[in-house]
Protein backbone atom coordinates (compact mmCIF):
# COMPACT_ATOMS: atom_id res chain seq x y z
CA UNK A 1 0.00 0.00 0.00
CA UNK A 2 1.31 3.19 -0.98
CA UNK A 3 1.70 6.06 2.09
CA UNK A 4 -1.34 8.32 0.64
CA UNK A 5 -3.80 5.37 0.12
CA UNK A 6 -3.45 4.74 3.73
CA UNK A 7 -6.36 4.75 5.65
CA UNK A 8 -5.06 7.16 8.48
CA UNK A 9 -3.72 9.23 5.53
CA UNK A 10 -6.97 9.19 4.00
CA UNK A 11 -8.99 10.06 7.15
CA UNK A 12 -6.61 13.17 7.78
CA UNK A 13 -7.00 14.34 3.87
CA UNK A 14 -10.79 14.67 4.93
CA UNK A 15 -10.70 15.93 8.08
CA UNK A 16 -7.59 18.59 6.68
CA UNK A 17 -9.72 19.59 4.06
CA UNK A 18 -13.30 18.95 5.43
CA UNK A 19 -13.08 20.42 8.57
CA UNK A 20 -9.83 22.26 9.53
CA UNK A 21 -8.42 23.97 7.02
CA UNK A 22 -11.46 26.24 5.55
CA UNK A 23 -12.01 26.92 9.67
CA UNK A 24 -7.94 27.68 10.43
CA UNK A 25 -7.99 31.04 10.37
CA UNK A 26 -11.06 31.66 12.66
CA UNK A 27 -9.68 29.28 15.04
CA UNK A 28 -6.06 30.72 14.95
CA UNK A 29 -8.01 33.75 16.08
CA UNK A 30 -11.08 32.65 18.51
CA UNK A 31 -9.63 28.92 19.53
CA UNK A 32 -10.05 25.31 19.22
CA UNK A 33 -13.81 24.53 18.82
CA UNK A 34 -15.00 21.48 21.09
CA UNK A 35 -16.10 20.08 17.27
CA UNK A 36 -13.10 19.85 16.25
CA UNK A 37 -11.69 18.21 19.67
CA UNK A 38 -14.55 15.70 18.81
CA UNK A 39 -13.46 14.99 15.38
CA UNK A 40 -9.73 14.47 16.15
CA UNK A 41 -11.10 12.14 18.36
CA UNK A 42 -13.27 10.00 16.15
CA UNK A 43 -11.00 10.29 13.57
CA UNK A 44 -8.37 7.03 14.52
CA UNK A 45 -5.68 9.34 14.77
CA UNK A 46 -5.31 9.63 18.04
CA UNK A 47 -4.19 5.69 18.11
CA UNK A 48 -2.12 5.60 15.04
CA UNK A 49 1.04 4.74 16.98
CA UNK A 50 -0.63 2.74 19.58
CA UNK A 51 -1.34 -1.08 19.44
CA UNK A 52 -3.79 -2.78 17.91
CA UNK A 53 -4.60 -4.83 21.24
CA UNK A 54 -5.64 -1.96 22.36
CA UNK A 55 -7.96 -0.32 19.53
CA UNK A 56 -4.66 1.69 18.20
CA UNK A 57 -3.07 1.28 14.38
CA UNK A 58 0.42 1.14 14.87
CA UNK A 59 1.11 2.35 11.73
CA UNK A 60 4.52 2.92 10.34
CA UNK A 61 6.63 5.85 10.83
CA UNK A 62 5.94 7.22 7.23
CA UNK A 63 2.20 7.42 7.67
CA UNK A 64 2.54 9.27 11.05
CA UNK A 65 4.88 11.70 9.32
CA UNK A 66 2.51 12.16 6.58
CA UNK A 67 -0.82 12.37 8.96
CA UNK A 68 1.72 15.44 10.64
CA UNK A 69 2.10 17.24 7.12
CA UNK A 70 -1.53 17.11 6.74
CA UNK A 71 -2.93 18.22 9.65
CA UNK A 72 -0.24 20.89 10.37
CA UNK A 73 -0.29 22.47 6.80
CA UNK A 74 -4.52 22.98 7.85
CA UNK A 75 -4.34 24.21 11.28
CA UNK A 76 -1.07 23.97 13.15
CA UNK A 77 -2.85 24.89 16.53
CA UNK A 78 -5.31 21.69 15.99
CA UNK A 79 -1.78 19.59 14.54
CA UNK A 80 0.12 20.45 17.72
CA UNK A 81 -2.96 19.66 19.98
CA UNK A 82 -3.39 16.33 18.54
CA UNK A 83 0.20 15.49 18.59
CA UNK A 84 1.01 16.04 22.08
CA UNK A 85 -1.08 12.49 22.75
CA UNK A 86 1.33 10.62 21.09
CA UNK A 87 4.07 10.67 23.61
CA UNK A 88 1.36 9.67 26.29
CA UNK A 89 0.23 6.63 24.05
CA UNK A 90 3.96 5.65 23.39
CA UNK A 91 5.05 6.16 27.10
CA UNK A 92 2.15 3.52 28.07
CA UNK A 93 2.80 1.23 25.31
CA UNK A 94 6.09 1.35 26.45
CA UNK A 95 5.63 0.46 30.19
CA UNK A 96 4.26 -2.77 32.18
CA UNK A 97 3.06 -0.74 34.76
CA UNK A 98 -0.64 -0.68 35.96
CA UNK A 99 -1.53 2.48 34.66
CA UNK A 100 -1.35 1.10 31.13
CA UNK A 101 -4.37 -1.27 31.73
CA UNK A 102 -5.99 1.76 32.74
CA UNK A 103 -5.22 4.50 29.89
CA UNK A 104 -3.89 2.71 26.69
CA UNK A 105 -7.08 1.78 25.15
CA UNK A 106 -9.03 4.81 26.10
CA UNK A 107 -5.96 6.75 24.47
CA UNK A 108 -5.45 4.62 21.83
CA UNK A 109 -9.62 4.76 20.71
CA UNK A 110 -9.58 8.52 21.26
CA UNK A 111 -11.87 8.39 24.15
CA UNK A 112 -9.53 10.25 26.45
CA UNK A 113 -7.18 13.58 24.71
CA UNK A 114 -3.76 13.75 26.94
CA UNK A 115 -1.37 16.50 27.00
CA UNK A 116 1.97 16.48 27.74
CA UNK A 117 4.71 18.32 30.34
CA UNK A 118 8.09 17.08 30.20
CA UNK A 119 10.16 19.67 27.94
CA UNK A 120 11.62 21.45 30.80
CA UNK A 121 12.96 18.17 31.74
CA UNK A 122 15.54 19.37 28.65
CA UNK A 123 17.15 22.00 30.91
CA UNK A 124 18.88 19.86 32.71
CA UNK A 125 20.52 20.47 35.81
CA UNK A 126 18.26 23.23 36.23
CA UNK A 127 14.95 21.36 37.48
CA UNK A 128 11.97 23.17 37.01
CA UNK A 129 10.06 20.38 38.20
CA UNK A 130 10.98 18.22 41.66
CA UNK A 131 9.07 15.19 42.47
CA UNK A 132 9.52 13.68 46.26
CA UNK A 133 8.41 10.41 47.54
CA UNK A 134 6.16 10.46 49.79
CA UNK A 135 4.40 7.50 52.18
CA UNK A 136 1.00 7.55 49.42
CA UNK A 137 2.42 8.45 46.46
CA UNK A 138 4.43 11.31 45.09
CA UNK A 139 4.84 14.75 45.29
CA UNK A 140 5.28 17.05 42.37
CA UNK A 141 6.32 21.02 43.02
CA UNK A 142 8.00 23.67 40.89
CA UNK A 143 6.78 25.24 37.71
CA UNK A 144 5.62 23.69 34.11
CA UNK A 145 6.76 26.67 31.66
CA UNK A 146 4.21 25.47 28.79
CA UNK A 147 1.74 23.54 29.10
CA UNK A 148 -0.95 23.20 25.40
CA UNK A 149 -4.33 22.32 25.07
CA UNK A 150 -5.73 23.13 28.66
CA UNK A 151 -9.75 22.78 28.45
CA UNK A 152 -9.00 20.63 25.83
CA UNK A 153 -7.07 17.40 27.21
CA UNK A 154 -8.49 15.35 29.51
CA UNK A 155 -5.01 13.59 31.16
CA UNK A 156 -1.68 15.08 31.09
CA UNK A 157 1.56 13.02 31.34
CA UNK A 158 3.85 15.37 33.78
CA UNK A 159 7.17 14.70 34.39
CA UNK A 160 9.67 16.21 36.70
CA UNK A 161 13.05 14.84 38.50
CA UNK A 162 13.26 12.64 41.71
CA UNK A 163 15.65 13.20 44.75
CA UNK A 164 17.47 9.99 43.03
CA UNK A 165 18.04 11.96 40.03
CA UNK A 166 15.32 9.98 38.02
CA UNK A 167 12.78 11.47 35.55
CA UNK A 168 9.37 10.72 36.80
CA UNK A 169 6.78 10.21 34.32
CA UNK A 170 2.83 10.05 35.75
CA UNK A 171 -0.61 10.66 34.25
CA UNK A 172 -2.81 13.60 36.28
CA UNK A 173 -6.63 14.68 35.45
CA UNK A 174 -6.17 17.59 33.35
CA UNK A 175 -8.10 20.38 35.76
CA UNK A 176 -7.11 22.74 38.37
CA UNK A 177 -6.84 20.61 41.69
CA UNK A 178 -5.23 21.04 44.98
CA UNK A 179 -1.39 21.57 44.28
CA UNK A 180 -2.15 22.37 40.53
CA UNK A 181 -2.91 25.83 39.50
CA UNK A 182 -2.73 26.86 35.87
CA UNK A 183 -1.89 30.26 34.83
CA UNK A 184 -3.95 32.76 32.30
CA UNK A 185 -4.29 31.21 29.08
CA UNK A 186 -0.94 32.85 27.19
CA UNK A 187 -1.58 34.90 24.34
CA UNK A 188 1.30 34.52 21.80
CA UNK A 189 2.05 35.30 18.06
CA UNK A 190 0.91 32.02 17.16
CA UNK A 191 -1.20 28.73 18.64
CA UNK A 192 -2.64 31.16 21.02
CA UNK A 193 -5.43 28.65 19.68
CA UNK A 194 -3.56 25.73 21.26
CA UNK A 195 -4.87 27.09 24.93
CA UNK A 196 -1.35 26.75 26.38
CA UNK A 197 -0.66 27.88 29.82
CA UNK A 198 2.07 27.49 32.50
CA UNK A 199 1.39 25.12 35.71
CA UNK A 200 2.45 25.84 39.32
CA UNK A 201 2.74 22.77 41.43
CA UNK A 202 2.67 23.05 44.62
CA UNK A 203 3.05 19.70 46.32
CA UNK A 204 0.57 17.59 44.00
CA UNK A 205 0.08 14.91 45.17
CA UNK A 206 -0.41 11.78 42.68
CA UNK A 207 -0.76 7.92 43.76
CA UNK A 208 1.88 5.45 42.56
CA UNK A 209 -0.65 3.83 40.34
CA UNK A 210 0.05 6.61 38.02
CA UNK A 211 3.41 6.34 37.35
CA UNK A 212 4.04 5.14 33.87
CA UNK A 213 7.92 5.87 34.08
CA UNK A 214 10.73 5.77 36.38
CA UNK A 215 13.89 5.59 35.06
CA UNK A 216 17.62 7.25 35.54
CA UNK A 217 17.69 10.67 34.13
CA UNK A 218 20.70 10.01 32.25
CA UNK A 219 19.09 6.93 30.65
CA UNK A 220 15.89 9.14 29.55
CA UNK A 221 17.86 11.90 28.24
CA UNK A 222 19.96 9.63 25.75
CA UNK A 223 16.72 8.25 24.83
CA UNK A 224 15.06 11.35 24.27
CA UNK A 225 17.94 13.33 22.59
CA UNK A 226 18.21 12.17 19.21
CA UNK A 227 13.97 12.67 19.31
CA UNK A 228 14.40 16.33 18.94
CA UNK A 229 17.47 16.68 16.30
CA UNK A 230 14.98 15.31 13.20
CA UNK A 231 13.31 17.96 11.15
CA UNK A 232 10.01 17.82 12.35
CA UNK A 233 7.35 16.89 9.53
CA UNK A 234 4.80 19.70 10.44
CA UNK A 235 7.67 22.07 8.99
CA UNK A 236 6.94 20.56 5.52
CA UNK A 237 3.44 20.81 5.91
CA UNK A 238 3.43 24.27 6.63
CA UNK A 239 5.62 25.06 3.79
CA UNK A 240 3.77 22.74 1.09
CA UNK A 241 0.35 24.87 2.38
CA UNK A 242 2.04 28.37 2.13
CA UNK A 243 3.60 27.37 -1.24
CA UNK A 244 -0.04 26.33 -2.29
CA UNK A 245 -0.56 30.81 -2.24
CA UNK A 246 2.57 31.27 -4.65
CA UNK A 247 2.62 31.28 -8.23
CA UNK A 248 3.39 27.99 -9.91
CA UNK A 249 6.70 29.69 -11.68
CA UNK A 250 8.08 30.42 -8.08
CA UNK A 251 6.30 27.73 -6.18
CA UNK A 252 7.70 24.81 -8.49
CA UNK A 253 11.38 25.80 -7.52
CA UNK A 254 10.97 25.81 -3.78
CA UNK A 255 8.61 22.87 -4.06
CA UNK A 256 11.47 21.19 -5.71
CA UNK A 257 14.15 21.89 -3.17
CA UNK A 258 11.82 21.31 -0.08
CA UNK A 259 11.24 17.69 -1.40
CA UNK A 260 14.69 17.32 -1.65
CA UNK A 261 15.74 18.47 1.84
CA UNK A 262 12.31 16.28 3.50
CA UNK A 263 13.76 13.13 1.30
CA UNK A 264 16.95 13.35 3.27
CA UNK A 265 15.55 14.37 6.73
CA UNK A 266 13.00 10.96 6.30
CA UNK A 267 16.07 8.89 4.97
CA UNK A 268 17.50 10.28 8.49
CA UNK A 269 14.57 9.79 10.79
CA UNK A 270 14.49 6.04 8.95
CA UNK A 271 18.09 5.28 10.12
CA UNK A 272 18.34 2.11 12.31
CA UNK A 273 20.83 4.22 14.79
CA UNK A 274 19.26 7.22 15.76
CA UNK A 275 22.42 8.34 17.35
CA UNK A 276 24.75 8.69 14.32
CA UNK A 277 25.14 11.50 11.54
CA UNK A 278 23.96 13.89 14.31
CA UNK A 279 25.70 16.97 13.01
CA UNK A 280 23.93 16.44 9.34
CA UNK A 281 20.52 15.96 11.32
CA UNK A 282 20.99 19.05 12.80
CA UNK A 283 21.97 20.46 9.33
CA UNK A 284 19.12 19.54 7.36
CA UNK A 285 17.35 20.58 10.66
CA UNK A 286 18.00 23.84 10.12
CA UNK A 287 17.80 23.60 6.53
CA UNK A 288 14.25 22.60 6.53
CA UNK A 289 13.64 25.85 8.86
CA UNK A 290 15.50 27.73 6.07
CA UNK A 291 12.98 26.22 3.28
CA UNK A 292 9.53 26.98 5.36
CA UNK A 293 10.91 30.42 5.98
CA UNK A 294 10.90 31.16 2.53
CA UNK A 295 8.28 29.43 1.50
CA UNK A 296 6.10 31.29 4.02
CA UNK A 297 8.12 34.86 3.08
CA UNK A 298 6.60 33.73 -0.60
CA UNK A 299 3.49 33.44 0.50
CA UNK A 300 3.27 37.19 2.16
CA UNK A 301 4.71 38.76 -0.67
CA UNK A 302 2.67 36.90 -3.02
CA UNK A 303 -0.22 38.37 -0.75
CA UNK A 304 0.77 41.95 -0.79
CA UNK A 305 -0.93 44.08 1.60
CA UNK A 306 -3.80 41.87 2.34
CA UNK A 307 -1.82 39.50 3.91
CA UNK A 308 -1.33 41.31 6.88
CA UNK A 309 -4.86 40.81 7.51
CA UNK A 310 -5.64 39.08 10.62
CA UNK A 311 -7.72 36.71 8.11
CA UNK A 312 -5.28 36.04 5.73
CA UNK A 313 -3.78 32.63 5.65
CA UNK A 314 0.07 33.75 4.78
CA UNK A 315 0.57 35.49 7.47
CA UNK A 316 -1.15 32.78 10.08
CA UNK A 317 1.37 29.94 8.02
CA UNK A 318 4.24 32.73 8.42
CA UNK A 319 3.43 33.13 12.44
CA UNK A 320 2.87 29.41 12.62
CA UNK A 321 5.80 28.86 11.29
CA UNK A 322 8.03 30.60 13.84
CA UNK A 323 6.26 29.02 16.23
CA UNK A 324 8.42 25.76 14.45
CA UNK A 325 11.63 27.26 15.01
CA UNK A 326 11.56 27.12 18.94
CA UNK A 327 9.21 23.76 19.35
CA UNK A 328 11.16 21.18 21.24
CA UNK A 329 14.77 23.11 20.62
CA UNK A 330 17.72 22.18 22.68
CA UNK A 331 20.82 23.59 23.27
CA UNK A 332 22.54 21.61 20.35
CA UNK A 333 20.03 22.67 17.61
CA UNK A 334 19.77 25.81 19.52
CA UNK A 335 23.32 26.64 18.48
CA UNK A 336 23.55 24.52 14.76
CA UNK A 337 20.87 26.72 13.64
CA UNK A 338 22.09 30.41 15.15
CA UNK A 339 25.55 28.92 13.17
CA UNK A 340 23.76 28.19 10.20
CA UNK A 341 22.19 31.48 9.84
CA UNK A 342 25.23 33.56 10.93
CA UNK A 343 26.94 31.74 8.22
CA UNK A 344 24.60 32.62 5.14
CA UNK A 345 24.33 36.08 6.45
CA UNK A 346 28.17 36.05 6.27
CA UNK A 347 27.65 34.88 2.82
CA UNK A 348 25.26 37.24 1.54
CA UNK A 349 27.73 40.45 2.03
C1 LIG B 1 3.39 27.68 22.38
C2 LIG B 1 4.18 26.60 23.05
C3 LIG B 1 3.56 25.48 23.54
C4 LIG B 1 4.28 24.48 24.19
N1 LIG B 1 3.61 23.41 24.70
C5 LIG B 1 4.28 22.46 25.38
C6 LIG B 1 3.61 21.35 25.99
O1 LIG B 1 2.39 21.21 25.90
N2 LIG B 1 4.34 20.45 26.68
C7 LIG B 1 5.68 20.56 26.80
O2 LIG B 1 6.28 19.69 27.43
N3 LIG B 1 6.35 21.57 26.23
C8 LIG B 1 5.70 22.53 25.52
N4 LIG B 1 6.38 23.58 24.95
C9 LIG B 1 7.83 23.65 25.20
C10 LIG B 1 8.68 23.64 23.97
O3 LIG B 1 8.83 22.38 23.42
C11 LIG B 1 9.95 24.33 24.39
O4 LIG B 1 9.81 25.65 24.00
C12 LIG B 1 11.19 23.86 23.78
O5 LIG B 1 11.49 22.62 24.31
C13 LIG B 1 12.31 24.87 24.02
O6 LIG B 1 12.43 25.13 25.39
P1 LIG B 1 12.67 26.61 25.95
O7 LIG B 1 11.84 27.59 25.23
O8 LIG B 1 12.47 26.52 27.41
O9 LIG B 1 14.20 26.82 25.70
P2 LIG B 1 14.97 27.60 24.54
O10 LIG B 1 15.14 29.02 24.94
O11 LIG B 1 14.42 27.31 23.20
O12 LIG B 1 16.36 26.89 24.65
C14 LIG B 1 16.55 25.53 24.38
C15 LIG B 1 17.62 25.04 25.34
O13 LIG B 1 18.81 25.77 25.10
C16 LIG B 1 19.38 26.19 26.31
N5 LIG B 1 19.52 27.65 26.24
C17 LIG B 1 18.59 28.60 26.41
N6 LIG B 1 19.11 29.82 26.29
C18 LIG B 1 20.45 29.64 26.05
C19 LIG B 1 21.53 30.50 25.83
N7 LIG B 1 21.40 31.83 25.85
N8 LIG B 1 22.73 29.96 25.59
C20 LIG B 1 22.89 28.63 25.56
N9 LIG B 1 21.88 27.74 25.76
C21 LIG B 1 20.69 28.24 26.01
C22 LIG B 1 18.51 25.72 27.45
O14 LIG B 1 19.17 24.61 28.05
C23 LIG B 1 17.22 25.27 26.79
O15 LIG B 1 16.75 24.08 27.38
C24 LIG B 1 5.68 24.59 24.30
C25 LIG B 1 6.32 25.72 23.78
C26 LIG B 1 5.60 26.72 23.17
C27 LIG B 1 6.33 27.91 22.63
Amino acid sequence: MTIAAHPLVARARELADGLLSPAAERVDQEGIPPGHIEAVKRSGLLGMSAPVAYGGSAAPASVVRETAEILAGACCSTWFVQTQHQTPVLTLAGTALPVRERLLGPLARGELLSGVAYAHLRSYPRVPVRVRREADGWRFSGTVPWYTGWGLNDVLLLAGVTEDDEALFAFVEAREQPGLRPSELMRLAALTASRTVSLDLDGLCVPEEAVALRTPYARWAAADRPKTRNANPAVFGIAEAALALVEEEYAAVLRGRLAEIRRRAYALADHPVPDEHVEERLAVRAEAFTLMRAATTAAVVTGGGRAMLLDHRAQRLAREGLFLLVQGQTSASRAVHLKRLAERHDSGR
